[in-house]
């Protein structure tokens, strides 16, 4: 190569590397142009915008287009606020004191991005999870104004949970808002405000039917007592609460044992680089992840899961729609799901209480589609509970992706200290409660009679790996003995 030729490029090279640096100036002054601008979408300027659709008094180039801008002027920020940075002008986080017990001073919990929250936002992500996306999608079709206004009339809980002293505790809830069921009745006043807060806690109650109810009140292994099976056809009484995630970083990383800085980068860099403020904005401690939540079902009377002199059944269970819904015989997920709602039913007649706690973790938090490859691999290479563990870990790279740690955090919101029978074999849903001060005075297995014949060999496997067990434990050299259907199986 001439070195004229290499000097050229060279040269090519400087002037791409200076262009590159004139883009970045300029996204970074429409970024701050808009952010400024925020002060600007206080209601009285969100009247004038909507005055002047395409109004643009910018002399920089807007990557919005006119028709876009028109169509939502006052309700998104002139120019997309790509991120913001701590301490920038316009921006005003309101106040969050984590871990608060007063809900005033703790301050609401705002991630809203319409014109009246978007400065003093908090809080990084969406309210509503992953849910969230499809919001944009209403919105972005035209279903949904972006600026709905939720009708909150008679949502409110129709039980109160009692304010417990765990939820001034920011090293014991970090992974849900306990205020999160309250939010229109502690922050009224600034909702009325136009200040976009929304509930990130739901609690209802309800009758359900569940056919294994009904087959033991068919045996007559259960029995109608009016209160909690309502009626003959096994109508049962339930409280439940929906709760999305709320994290709390400084604690959740805590809970984690990493570093805060360091959890955050990765969030961001594995969400595809969604949330820019996890970098941009360390002042802002909230994050609401788009992950699934958990749902709480009560048998019995709520007012007693915080007395420890009163009994208590849990089943913490982890969602596998396969088995739980569709009655996949793999695993055992759905028998051990009704064993415990069965127990927690009978506990609760007996004048205890019942808790199911349902988390959104689909194949131990792997996802459906790594579950169905490592089922694959299982089969075709001889499903053996020696090989069990092995296959998750080769094809997801972990064995589990659950992390317990953050679990106990429903249980401090309900004031739950104690558990009497905890209808569960994992050792890291019982390490994890033991670690956040809740007693465990007994574990119970799922009975064998309950297992289905092609799930004994994740049974084994877990039993070997240090699950809880009543039986015998096998050692590791018989469990290439226990061995699953094969796909052979479904060839006639
Ligand atoms: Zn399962």
């Amino acid at each position: 190569m001439s070195e004229s030729v290499l000097s050229q490029i060279l040269i090519s090279l400087a002037d791409l590397k200076a262009s590159q640096q004139l883009l970045a100036d300029k996204v970074d002054k429409i970024q701050a142009d808009a952010v400024s601008s925020k002060d600007d979408l206080l209601p009285h300027k969100v009247a004038h915008y909507h005055n002047s659709p395409g109004h643009s008094d910018s002399d920089v180039d807007t990557i919005v287009s006119p028709s876009f801008e028109a169509e939502h002027a006052g309700i998104y920020t002139e120019k997309p606020v790509i991120t913001t940075y701590e301490g920038q002008k316009g921006v005003r986080p309101s106040k969050m004191n984590w871990g608060e017990a007063d809900p005033k001073a703790r301050g609401p919990v705002v991630v809203s991005r319409l014109p009246n929250s978007i400065n003093v936002r908090n809080a990084i992500g969406a309210y509503g999870g992953p849910y969230s996306i499809y919001r944009a999608l209403a919105i972005a079709m035209g279903d949904l104004p972006a600026d709905h206004k939720p009708n909150f009339d008679n949502t409110q809980p129709p039980i109160t949970i009692k304010q417990q002293p765990q939820w001034a505790d920011a090293s014991k809830i970090v992974s849900m808002d306990p205020f999160g069921h309250l939010t229109n009745h502690y922050y009224k006043s600034e909702i009325e405000k136009g200040l976009d807060v929304r509930p990130t806690i739901a609690i209802t109650r309800a009758h359900m039917i569940v056919p294994e109810v009904q087959a033991a009140l068919a045996s007559g292994e259960m029995k109608v007592d009016g209160k909690v099976i309502v009626n003959e056809s096994g109508e049962l009484n339930v409280h439940k609460a929906a709760v999305d995630p709320v994290w709390y970083l400084p604690g959740v990383a805590e809970r984690l044992k990493v570093d805060e800085d360091h959890l955050r980068r990765s969030l961001f860099e594995n969400t595809g680089g969604m949330y820019p403020e996890l970098i941009t904005r360390p002042d802002l401690k909230v994050f609401l992840p788009p992950i699934g939540g958990l749902t709480v079902y009560i048998f019995g009377n709520h007012e007693l899961l915080s007395d420890p002199s009163t009994r208590l059944t849990v089943r913490v269970h982890d969602e596998c729609n396969g088995s739980d819904v569709f009655g996949s015989d793999i695993c055992t997920c759905r028998p051990y799901l009704v064993y415990g709602m069965l127990e927690s039913i009978k506990e609760a007649q007996n004048g205890g209480v019942g808790l199911i706690i349902y988390f959104r973790k689909e194949g131990r938090a792997l996802g459906e589609v790594t579950k169905y490859l490592v089922y694959n691999a299982r089969k075709r290479e001889g499903d053996s509970a020696s090989k069990y563990f092995q296959r998750t870990q080769d094809v997801a790279g972990v064995k589990d992706m659950r992390f317990q740690a953050l679990m106990p955090d429903v249980f401090h919101w309900l004031g739950v200290t104690k558990i009497d029978r905890f209808m569960s074999m994992s050792n890291m849903k019982h390490d994890a409660l033991i670690e956040a001060g809740i007693k465990i005075l007994e574990r119970c297995p799922i009975p064998d009679d309950l297992i289905p014949p092609d799930s004994k060999v994740e049974m084994d496997a877990k039993i070997a790996a240090g699950y809880f067990t009543t039986g015998r434990i096998p050692r590791e050299e018989e469990l290439c003995h226990t061995v699953g259907r094969g796909w052979d199986e479904f060839q006639h």
